[in-house]
């Protein structure tokens, strides 16, 4: 039982790991990305976006979406990688950085960690855009 719960923990952690430092950052930068094309098509169109602010609102809510994403994705279909020798999960492949050759844990073996990333990015963006013309900050016909 406390083996299962210490395991319940570290899962914990790193998915909160996943959002903070990895996913999350790299949904907002594709967000971030999205919009600001978004913004200067519309200026290159001759219809400058009468609510820029919107577009803050439309980043943050693809941000969040495809942070969610990513570690949607990295709890259940990513490839997670163990090093025997460690006894830890590493994503780390063909070797860990001891040396050890590590082994498929669980997950998609094409769908690795910069996958994931171009996924979540991809659906933050599209998310950010969706948000953004939804809201109206492309502004009217
Ligand atoms: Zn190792």
């Amino acid at each position: 039982m406390q083996e299962l719960l210490g395991h319940k923990d570290v899962k914990t952690t790193m998915i909160y790991t996943h959002v903070l430092n990895r996913g999350g950052l790299a949904a907002l930068a594709g967000s971030v990305l999205i919009a600001t094309g978004a913004v200067a098509f519309s200026h290159l169109a001759g219809h400058p976006s009468p609510h820029p602010e919107l577009l803050l609102l439309a980043v943050a809510a693809g941000g969040l979406c495809g942070s969610l994403f990513d570690s949607l994705l990295g709890a259940t279909v990513q490839q997670i990688l163990f090093c025997p020798a460690c006894a830890m999960e590493t994503e780390c492949h063909p070797y860990h950085r001891c040396g050890t050759a590590t082994r498929r844990l669980r997950g998609w073996r094409w769908l690795n960690n910069d996958g994931v990333n171009f996924v979540s990015s991809v659906v933050g963006a599209g998310v950010a855009a969706g948000w953004w013309l939804w809201l109206g900050g492309a502004g009217g016909p």
